[in-house]
C-alpha cells in the first residue's frame, strides 16, 4: 500500500521528531496536539533541527524549505481523516492513547494504517480497541528521531503481513533500519534499557553513588555515550515511570518494581529536561546535579 499522507498526534519531543524525518523524507505531514503552544513550538524545534542539518552539510536548503512546506498543524483529530498513516505519539498513558484511536476512528478511511509510538503499551490491546486490529502495529522510533538509526516495528497479535511490508517500506524509505519485536512488555530496546536505567536510581536512592559518579562510572566504565541518569532526563522521567510499571504489571515480577526515588521525581514534576529539572538542573549555563 502506498503511504503519501501521513498523521503525527502529539507534539511533543517524538511527534516532532517524527513529522522532521517524515517531511523530509517526502512525506506530506498533517500534526495535532491537544495544545496550540506544543504545536508552535514543534514547527519552531523542526525549523531548528533541520537548520542545523543544513549548517553541517547534511541537508540541502531547498529541501529545507520543501520539508517546512510539507508540515501542517491543525488543533482538530478530524483532520487527520484523509490520512494513509497515523502515527499516535501522545503521552505514555493507555487511557490517553484509547480516547486518541476511538476519536480518529469515525474520520478514517477503512484503508488507514495505524500505528502507536508507544514505549510499551500493548499493542494488541490497544488494536484490539479499534475497528481494524490488522491494520494496527507498533512504530517505535528512538529519541532524536533525526538522529537514531532504529525503527522498532512490533507486531500485533492481528497485525497483517501487508500492514507490516507497508511499514517496512516506509522505514526503508526514511533511510532507517527496522528491528522486529513481538508485541510483550516495552519490546526490545527498553525492556533491556529500561531496568538499567531503573537500577541506576536505586543505586543513587541507596547511596552507592551521586548522580555525577554514576553518570561517570557508566560513560568511562562501560563506553556508554551518556551516562544513565542524563538519559533518563532525557527520555522523561514520567516516561521512564510509565515504562516501569508497565513492565512490572505486565511481567508480573518484583525485579521490575519502579525505584520510589524515581516516582518521587516524577510527584515533585522535576520530569528531566522537558522540565529543566531531573537528576540534573539545566536551567543554569551547565547541567547541575540535583543530589
Ligand atoms: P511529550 O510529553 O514530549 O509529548 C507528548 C505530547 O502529547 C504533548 O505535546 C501533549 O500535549 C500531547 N498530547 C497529550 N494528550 C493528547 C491528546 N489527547 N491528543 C493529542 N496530543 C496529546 O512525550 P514524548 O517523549 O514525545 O512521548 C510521546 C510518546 O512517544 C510516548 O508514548 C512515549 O512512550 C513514546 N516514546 C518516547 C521516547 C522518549 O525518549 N521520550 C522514545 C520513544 C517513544
Amino acid at each position: 500500500m502506498e503511504i503519501k499522507l501521513v498523521g503525527v498526534v502529539g507534539a511533543g519531543q517524538m511527534g516532532n521528531g517524527i513529522a522532521h524525518v517524515f517531511a523530509l523524507a517526502g512525506y506530506n505531514v498533517v500534526m495535532t496536539d491537544i495544545s496550540e503552544d506544543s504545536l508552535s513550538r514543534a514547527l519552531g524545534t523542526i525549523e531548528k533541527n533541520i537548520e542545523r542539518q543544513v549548517s553541517r552539510g547534511k541537508v540541502m536548503p531547498a529541501d529545507k524549505r520543501a520539508a517546512m512546506e510539507r508540515i501542517s498543524t491543525t488543533l482538530k483529530l478530524a483532520d487527520l481523516g484523509q490520512c494513509d498513516l497515523i502515527i499516535e505519539a501522545a503521552t505514555e498513558r493507555e487511557t490517553v492513547k484509547q480516547a486518541i484511536f476511538e476519536d480518529l476512528l469515525p474520520h478514517l478511511k477503512p484503508t488507514t494504517i495505524l500505528t502507536s509510538n508507544t514505549s510499551s503499551i500493548s499493542i494488541t490491546r490497544l488494536a484490539s480497541r479499534t475497528d481494524r486490529p490488522e491494520k494496527f502495529m507498533g512504530f517505535h522510533f528512538m529519541n532524536p528521531v533525526p538522529v537514531m538509526q532504529l525503527v522498532e516495528l512490533i507486531r500485533g497479535i492481528a497485525t497483517d503481513q501487508e500492514t507490516w511490508d507497508t511499514l517496512h517500506e516506509v522505514v526503508r524509505k526514511l533511510g532507517k533500519t527496522a528491528a522486529s519485536a513481538e508485541d510483550f512488555p516495552a519490546f526490545i530496546v527498553n525492556r533491556i534499557l529500561m531496568p538499567m536505567i531503573n537500577e541506576a536510581v536505586y543505586t543513587l536512592y541507596e547511596g552507592v553513588g551521586s548522580v555525577k559518579s554514576i553518570d561517570e562510572s557508566l560513560k568511562l566504565g562501560a563506553n556508554h555515550p551518556m551516562g544513565p541518569l542524563e538519559l533518563a532526563d532525557f527520555i522523561g522521567l514520567d516516561t521512564c515511570l510509565a515504562i516501569m510499571n508497565v513492565l512490572h504489571e505486565g511481567l508480573a515480577d518484583t525485579k521490575y518494581r519502579p525505584c520510589p526515588l524515581l516516582t518521587k521525581y516524577v510527584e515533585a514534576g522535576w520530569l528531566g529536561r522537558k522540565t529543566q529539572r531531573g537528576f540534573y538542573d539545566y536551567r543554569g549555563e551547565v547541567p547541575v546535579p540535583t543530589r
